[in-house]
């Protein structure tokens, strides 16, 4: 693609305990605020505006994009293969030989179908993100990570950076 955004004037404007579903784990992820210039061909042709980001600490990842379940495609597989046993169920047999080839499709059809349903059943739900983000402990440093300036108790925000420790 010739086209993307610059991300530029990058500054972190806060902090905070989190959930990274990337990570899977409890983390501490930090909010950039950056000037984003959609360009194209490397070429800088419209400003978007001040924009903020979050961002895991550990693995940069924004921390709730949502991880690609699996399921989902373990339904299609149910809904294809099931489709191609019963198409096979419906091709008449002409030859002699035609007679291994169908039955391998229409008994392989439903084997394929069936692993993938039975697999789909004994799928255990995720905890949810509201379940996992219930027991995020509090990220509260002493001091601001970015100049060692001790954090006032009550604001929790670091005056000469700016950042602010939610
Ligand atoms: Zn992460
Ligand atoms: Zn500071």
């Amino acid at each position: 693609m010739f086209t993307g955004r610059y991300r530029c004037c990058r500054r972190t404007v806060a902090y905070r305990g989190d959930y990274c579903l990337s990570c899977d784990c409890h983390t501490v992820s930090e909010q950039q605020r950056t000037l984003d210039i959609f360009h194209v061909y490397f070429l800088p042709l419209l400003p978007l505006g001040f924009r903020k980001h979050w961002h895991c600490t550990k693995c940069k990842n924004d921390p709730h994009a949502r991880v690609q379940t699996s399921n989902g495609f373990k339904i299609l597989g149910v809904i294809v293969f099931s489709a191609f046993a019963v198409l096979s169920w419906l091709i008449p047999m002409e030859q002699p030989d035609d007679v291994a080839v169908v039955w391998t499709m229409r008994i392989g059809g439903i084997c394929v179908a069936s692993v993938f349903a039975i697999s789909v059943l004994v799928h255990k739900p995720s905890l949810t993100q509201q379940e996992k983000m219930g027991e995020i402990p509090r990220f509260a440093p002493e001091n601001c990570l970015v100049c060692g300036e001790e954090l006032d108790d009550r604001s929790r925000e670091c005056v000469p950076c700016g950042i602010e420790y939610l």
